[in-house]
């Protein structure tokens, strides 16, 4: 791509200031953090409620980014760069999406639906390859912003597109339409998702078929109510003549029939029926919604004139989807990013970026990347345009694997090359892989599986799984209680609630809250050491810790005159000159701080002195989330008023004052003062029920079947001989014990595991590193995935039947047990 900013201006309907000569962009970028910006980059400043790109338009003219659309121009930066002023920046990366995709003729294939999107085009995508050049959305980029930044990858060198749209509302499709304009619909499962933001099925249903408004064929399950609305959609609203191209299993009147369908271990062999043609398809899964997602794709390929050896040549090799990046811990202190399963040049661009946002300070950047297929360009281009985008984002070393990146590999500043997997794999140990972040990108037939198991760190098969993007959600959500210009202090004291210190630092460095909060030193050090450079608030600072303290910058609370006597002492010899200090008072928790009756000689203390400054000024409430107590709850604000105002006035200082944890958020609102501290509740864990709705889950327990048996009655399992089997009893045995923080009381079957959506209950005693549970009622197998807690029980249901609170469970969870995060 190649756009003159100016040609914008009409479409864009924007104000332009800035140079008055043609300016030329060739990338659109929301992300400010990307080291893909630089002066050939179009900056699209999004304005979320609670996250405004404006906020880093300084930053990014410091490295370079020119040219910029906006809402407001902040006074910081006028006349630094040139500005595209619009009403609403989201609107004008949408129309900026359509308008480029009208550039374009070739077919594109628009899929939706509530479940199967994401497969289907990857499927579709993985069928069609060999003959087409195809773009489609990376992962599953298929909201209101991913939709216009799939299709502004479309390149002159494609000649099919697959896009897919999702919406969790009414009037939301018709946005996405105008980008995509599909020629070919396709509609995957419609189950019940989402249904939250809709009246009913139907609105959901004909909200989802407006996508198709301008597609020439519309290709979906035959379904009464699809029909039904698809009627009502083309009176109302659709123009041209189109084709309705269905299947069923039990429609004789469908496009497509399913005579005949035999499921097997592993796979499963239909006969379908089309026309005149009756013919018989082997598909390599045998749950249904890979059968549905299957015969969608077969009613593309048939739609497409595919004839029936081909199809059931491709479809021998479907392969099950990896839906996202998971970052996994690597051997040596490396950090390993799976995305083993594609290799193209745009989901090269985002594994980049998203390596980037987890890039840990004094680590190295390693790409393994294979050969890189169906680009449309030339090798010499696409390898061209790869190392320049290697460069860009400051790879350290590269190591390629295929005959063809190989051939390339001069292009490259620091690049090693095997001619295939197993030639690496041979080598790795000559490799030193330590204190890196590695990339691991290679298309499906190099099996790079192999090498994400050879690099991954090799624990047990419990992982604690943390969605990142939950947190951010659940962090705006807070954000939004708060007035204008309140701060917002993260407590992320004790590895973030369990949930990872330095992964969740980063990213609520990356939202600008204004400070974290830690009980120990320790722990903020590891964030400093870990590249933190947000203000750290220290709770529980140790006299002995006092040096490191002030070494590594980190602010400490002061709540004894023993201790500021002792601070000062150290900061005088030191020299010090206003370091930030937090004056801890105590309102009624009884914990730590200054009572009333030390607060005169806190003062005379603090009086005159240079070397420290009261940064900010806060106490903490006993309870603020039982209704019960709120009384004494606004008796300890009181009194925080009277003591904080005697303290200010006496010393003549200008501190920031906070007293609000989560609950006080919720249920305080007139008391956020200048800074609310956030803990709980951005881990997804609100004491309020009606709350709870609000909040999205974000650390997910997950273990695996280690081994199933079944007993007779009369046996028992486990120590104590505590569970007696009455009857025959299929038993499944869990790698996960109290030594990695399950609780015994939780034993017995008072608490429950959840395979395949089923409970399990726990039969006798926890034991160290493993749990015994029933599946007599479950049909799974050694290796099956299993839930200990996340959505389904929620830790909070766990909690009320252990007789403790959910911090408990949450910061319980051991250390050993391998987190893993992803978005
Ligand atoms: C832990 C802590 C918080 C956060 O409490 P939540 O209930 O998790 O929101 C706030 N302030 C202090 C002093 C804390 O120790």
């Amino acid at each position: 791509m190649s756009i003159n900013i100016k040609s914008l201006i009409p479409v864009l309907e924007a104000q332009w200031t800035g140079s008055d000569s043609d300016v030329f962009v060739d990338h659109i970028s929301i992300d400010s953090r990307s080291l893909q910006n630089g002066s050939k980059t179009l900056f699209i400043a999004l304005s979320g409620v609670n996250n405004d790109a404006h906020l880093y338009i300084e930053e990014l003219i410091e490295k370079g980014v020119q040219n910029f659309v906006v809402q407001y121009i902040p006074e910081n930066v006028k006349g630094k760069a040139s500005f595209l002023v619009v009403k609403n920046t989201l609107q004008a990366l949408q129309e900026f999406a359509g308008y480029y995709r009208d550039l374009f003729i070739f077919p594109i294939i628009g899929l939706t639906g509530s479940n199967g999107k994401t497969i289907v085009k990857e499927w579709l995508n993985f069928l069609l390859s060999p003959d087409y050049n195809i773009i489609r959305s990376p992962k599953s980029y298929n909201s209101q912003v991913g939709v216009p930044l799939s299709v502004i990858a479309i390149n002159e060198k494609h000649n099919l597109g697959i896009f897919e749209a999702g919406i969790s509302t009414v009037n939301e499709m018709v946005k996405l339409e105008k980008i995509i304009k599909p020629n070919i619909g396709v509609l995957t499962n419609i189950g019940s998702a989402h249904d939250e933001g809709f009246k009913n099925l139907e609105e959901k249903i004909d909200e989802k078929l407006l996508l198709f408004k301008n597609a020439a064929v519309i290709i979906y399950q035959n379904n009464k109510l699809v029909d039904e609305c698809l009627v009502k959609l083309n009176q109302e609203y659709f123009s041209s003549e189109r084709v309705l191209f269905s299947w069923s299993f039990t429609d004789e009147s469908a496009d497509v029939f399913v005579v005949k369908r035999v499921n097997e271990d592993e796979t499963t062999s239909i006969q379908a029926r089309y026309g005149n043609e009756i013919f018989d398809l082997e598909i390599p899964f045998s749950d249904s919604a890979s059968i549905e997602n299957a015969i969608s794709c077969l009613l593309v390929m048939l739609y497409l004139k595919y004839d029936a050896e081909t199809i059931q040549n491709r479809f021998q090799n479907l392969y099950p989807v990896q839906m996202r990046l998971e970052v996994k811990n690597g051997i040596n202190n490396c950090s390993i990013i799976d995305d083993s399963y594609s290799s193209d040049f745009q989901s090269l661009k985002i594994a980049l970026d998203f390596l980037e946002s987890q890039q840990k300070k004094n680590a190295s950047k390693t790409v393994i990347l294979s050969d890189i297929f169906q680009s449309g360009f030339s090798n010499e281009e696409l390898y061209t345009k790869v190392a320049q985008l290697i460069a860009d984002n400051k790879i350290n070393r590269v190591i390629g694997i295929g005959s063809t990146i190989s051939s390339f590999a001069a292009k490259f500043s620091n690049c090693t090359t095997f001619q295939n997997t197993a030639e690496f794999i041979a080598e790795i140990e000559s490799l030193n892989f330590e204190n890196e972040t590695i990339l691991i990108k290679g298309a499906r037939s190099f099996q790079f599986e192999e090498i994400v198991s050879l690099l991954e760190e090799k624990t047990h098969e419990t992982i604690l799984e943390i969605n990142l993007n939950s947190i951010s959600h659940n962090l705006n959500y807070y954000k939004s209680k708060l007035a204008a210009n309140v701060k917002l202090m993260v407590m992320v004291k004790a590895f973030g609630y369990g949930n990872g210190g330095l992964e969740i630092a980063k990213l609520l460095e990356h939202h600008k809250v204004d400070y974290l909060g830690v009980a120990f030193a320790d722990e903020g050090i590891s964030l400093k050491n870990g590249g933190i450079k947000l203000p750290i608030m220290v709770l529980n600072p140790e006299s002995t810790s006092f040096p490191s303290i002030i070494q590594y910058h980190l602010e400490p609370e002061i709540y004894s005159i023993k201790g500021l006597k002792a601070f000062l002492k150290i900061a005088r010899e030191k020299n010090l000159k206003d370091f930030p200090i937090h004056i801890k008072l105590d309102t009624g928790m009884h914990r730590l701080g200054f009572e009333e009756n030390t607060l005169d000689e806190l003062i005379e203390t603090l009086r005159g002195n240079s070397t420290v400054k009261v940064k900010s000024v806060l106490s903490h409430l006993s309870t603020s989330d039982e209704e019960r107590h709120f009384d004494f709850v606004r008796s300890q604000i009181r009194l925080f008023e009277t003591l904080s105002v005697k303290l200010i006035t006496a010393l003549n200082i200008n501190p920031i004052r906070h007293i609000l944890n989560t609950s006080g958020i919720s249920n305080f609102p007139g008391a956020q003062y200048n800074m609310v501290r956030l803990g709980i509740g951005l881990y997804g864990v609100s004491n309020d029920p009606a709350e709870q709705k609000y909040l999205e889950n974000v650390g997910t327990l997950k273990s695996i079947i280690s081994q199933v048996r079944t007993i007779p009655a009369g046996d028992s399992v486990g120590y104590g001989r505590r569970f007696m089997a009455e009857k025959e009893t299929r038993i499944a045995t869990i790698p996960i014990g109290y030594a990695d923080g399950i609780s015994r009381l939780w034993g017995n079957q008072v608490g429950y595991v959840v395979i395949k959506n089923q409970k399990a209950f726990i039969l006798g005693s926890v034991c160290m590193d493993m749990l015994m549970v029933d599946v007599s009622e479950i049909d799974c197998k050694e290796g099956d995935s299993v839930i200990i807690f996340g959505e389904n029980p929620t830790v909070t249901e766990m909690a009320t039947a252990l007789k403790t609170i959910p911090y408990e469970i949450m910061t319980s969870i051991s250390q050993r047990v391998k987190r893993v995060f992803f978005r």
